[in-house]
């Protein structure tokens, strides 16, 4: 958006390659791969674009966390089948690197299943995921709404109500046992290593063992994110229950930002994964009650007054507009998600400049 010595064929190429996973990683990773057919001929700067791929991955994303330990990958049909062992036991047998040698893992049950697996492993144990096919629920609706995601709540709409309003307070809990936890942990890490300095292994590996458990972190931990993910589930389906859209307008969550008062760190492992599960969750949810989504332009929809257009100052949850008085922030902005759908002149590609331009232009005469 804010690059505006792009050209057209310069954003299709990057719009591209982000929406293409296979694409992305392999320009995220330095491995070649062939030009897709429709961009031959076309006079594209490939290197130049898919370093800024990266320099733009690498600024907006932050650092991607890894961990050495993968603990879950998905297997085709073919790479496993099913057997019994010689004491009548169900057993599923998976491929592995080696040619021929296949892991064998007990199962509970004699269920069979022909389908792509997820095998997720956490503490010793093999869990066995299977996709199941949903149908979609009819719709009859009528209602064209726009959303936002909020400063504070999950949810804003056109409409001029909010869901979730909550959500904020579950994240700063959690923020701050993290901080805190880490706190604890640095001190702990300090203490250990003092005792190994000291030549005292046994002290040392005592607090390893009892300080520094990663189940308990774990364990809490996952308890918390199945309360916000609960929470934000039954706040989604209230929407659908109370606005009955037909289709739903909203700008890509993965450009918002979060503004949150707590370390960088801290904030941006929470914030990343929650994205993603309102991003995934909202669009399960309407796919599963066949509700339409349109995705816009977002730019300068939080900054402009949705009744007159003119550029307002947002303090916080509240949008001032120096004519219209003052509205909530985030129901503005959905409104003006809602506008951006039928703008005639503001495409999802068009510059944050450009836009900026056009949206002076239309209040340049109002005086
Ligand atoms: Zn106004």
């Amino acid at each position: 958006y804010n690059n505006e010595h792009l050209s057209t064929d310069d954003r299709y190429y990057i719009n591209y390659i982000l929406s293409a996973n296979k694409l992305y990683y392999n320009v995220l990773n330095n491995i070649n791969f062939d030009i897709p057919k429709k961009f031959e001929g076309k006079n594209l700067n490939i290197k130049y674009l898919n370093n800024l791929i990266k320099r733009y991955t690498r600024r907006y994303k932050g650092k991607v966390p890894y961990t050495n330990k993968i603990n879950s990958f998905s297997i085709d049909t073919g790479l496993y089948r099913y057997s019994k062992n010689n004491t009548n036991e169900n057993y599923i047998y998976i491929a592995s690197m080696e040619t021929r040698k296949r892991v064998p893992i007990k199962l509970r049950d004699s269920n069979k299943y022909n389908k792509t697996l997820k095998i997720k492993i956490i503490d010793n144990v093999v869990r066995i995921h299977i996709p199941l096919e949903v149908e979609s629920k009819e719709n009859t609706n009528e209602n064209i709404i726009g959303i936002d995601k909020g400063y504070r709540y999950l949810l804003a709409t056109s409409n001029g109500n909010l869901y979730g309003e909550k959500l904020n307070y579950y994240l700063s809990k959690e923020t701050e046992r993290l901080s805190d936890k880490n706190k604890n942990r640095n001190r702990f890490f300090a203490l250990r290593r003092k005792y190994l300095e000291e030549g005292n292994t046994k002290k040392a590996d005592n607090i390893l063992k009892n300080n520094l458990g990663k189940k308990k972190y774990r364990k809490n931990k996952n308890k918390h994110n199945e309360t916000v993910k609960s929470y934000i589930n039954k706040n989604i389906d209230k929407f659908i229950k109370s606005e009955k859209p037909k289709e739903v307008v909203m700008e890509n969550l993965d450009f918002v930002n979060w503004d949150y008062r707590y370390p960088k760190s801290v904030k941006r492992k929470l914030s990343r994964w929650i994205k993603g599960y309102i991003k995934d969750r909202l669009e399960y949810k309407f796919k599963l009650n066949s509700i339409e989504f349109t995705y816009i332009n977002p730019a300068y929809t939080s900054q402009i007054c949705s009744k007159c257009g003119r550029f307002g100052v947002r303090n916080g949850d509240s949008f001032v507009c120096e004519y219209c008085g003052e509205i909530h922030a985030d129901i503005n902005a959905s409104k003006n998600i809602l506008e951006r759908k039928y703008d005639k002149e503001i495409k999802m590609f068009t510059s944050y400049k450009k836009v900026k331009e056009i949206l002076e232009s239309r209040v340049a005469d109002i005086k």
